[in-house]
């Protein structure tokens, strides 16, 4: 008999319930069993519990040690702290991992990218330090540290070893953050000293928003810090068609939460528009993560199908087919599938 997988869910708000439910048919399809603990969280769950994060939801996380989520809005100039974030530094989820990849069929003005981004999560400006001084100045603090600079940069570097990747640029902004970006680029060139195999390059950020544009086939592995990583992966998922297709991994040692790259759209919210792909190749990197491998490479498959038939694509991507539709589209594919 199959395993079961008990993974806890958090469907999220804005787009993310519609999204999520497309990826949990889509699932449902390739015969993996999932036990799903669902869980709101954000302001749904203040509203109801008077917690942004329910206790449970905590507690569900520890146990299962893995989970698939949707985007949560967070407020913007106040109110309560991201969820995202809390989630990320309550279980040291330090990388974000997110592969930057066309699909078949979808014209984009550079075809054939094949970027990884590996953004630290836990510290940079994302501590949430900030306060005002006196009346009219405000202090933000950004916290970087030997220990977090140095497991990412050797995340990055082991992740490359292992699957045969061949370059590794630091991004940075060291040239004005002499002592944080220094640390931070110090770490990377001792970790890189580890991997000879490797090539190592250093680029400071703003230049390398623009080289990314003008040809982003000169990078292979971007190693960035927490904010420079959080805006160079919507920059790359531009090159690739959009926010709906780029999925992510936060990982840690005690757990690892799968969500898309996107937030919670509320301008496209609950009219059956958003494109679930991005959440989709999200929860292929989950099944990878549980070891459901051949469940990953027939969603995956089933994917690229639906892409290169472009008959149920969704409208950020040049089609006219909704949510249900799309994934309607996958699910058939992924039955088919050999
Ligand atoms: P967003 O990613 O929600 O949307 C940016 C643009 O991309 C919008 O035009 C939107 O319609 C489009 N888009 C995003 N996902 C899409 C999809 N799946 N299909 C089609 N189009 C899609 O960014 P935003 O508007 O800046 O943020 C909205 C909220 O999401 C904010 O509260 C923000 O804090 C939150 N957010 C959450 C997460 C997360 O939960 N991990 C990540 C980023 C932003």
């Amino acid at each position: 008999m199959s395993k079961t997988h008990t993974v806890t869910l958090i469907p999220g708000d804005g787009i993310g319930p519609e999204v999520t439910d497309a990826v949990i048919r889509i699932l449902d399809a390739t015969g993996v069993k999932f036990q799903w603990e669902r869980f709101i969280a954000g302001a749904e769950a203040f509203e109801k519990y008077q917690e942004y994060i329910p206790k449970e939801l905590y507690a569900s996380i520890e146990r299962n040690r893995v989970a698939l989520k949707g985007p949560v809005t967070t407020p913007v100039g106040g109110g309560f702290a991201s969820i995202n974030v809390t989630l990320r530094k309550k279980f040291e989820l330090f990388a974000n991992f997110r592969p930057i990849k066309n699909l078949p069929g979808l014209k984009t003005h550079w075809p054939g990218v094949d970027l990884i981004i590996v953004r630290e999560n836990t510290e940079g400006e994302y501590v949430g330090l900030e306060h005002e001084v006196v009346p009219g100045v405000v202090e933000s603090l950004k916290v970087i540290t030997r220990k977090g600079s140095t497991r990412i940069a050797k995340f990055a570097f082991e992740y490359a070893r292992k699957h045969g990747r061949r370059k590794i640029h630091a991004i940075h902004k060291a040239n004005i953050m002499k002592m944080s970006d220094g640390l931070f680029l110090k770490c990377s060139r001792e970790i890189s000293a580890d991997y000879p195999e490797i090539t190592y390059g250093e680029h400071i950020i703003d230049n390398t928003c623009m080289q990314l544009v003008m040809n982003p086939y000169q990078y292979d592995t971007l190693l960035l810090e927490n904010l420079y990583g959080d805006i160079v992966s919507d920059l790359c998922a531009g090159l690739v068609g959009g926010l709906g297709l780029v999925p992510g991994a936060n990982l840690g040692t005690e757990a690892a939460i799968f969500e898309a790259v996107h937030g919670s759209a509320p301008d496209i919210a609950g009219k059956d528009i958003a494109n679930p792909t991005a959440l989709l190749q999200s929860a292929i990197l989950m099944l990878r993560h549980i070891d459901e491998s051949s469940a990953a490479d027939k969603v995956e498959g089933a994917l690229e199908r639906v892409y290169a038939e472009k008959q149920s694509l969704t409208r950020d991507v040049g089609g006219s087919a909704g949510t249900k539709a799309f994934a309607d589209a996958v699910v058939k594919a992924v039955e088919t599938a050999g």
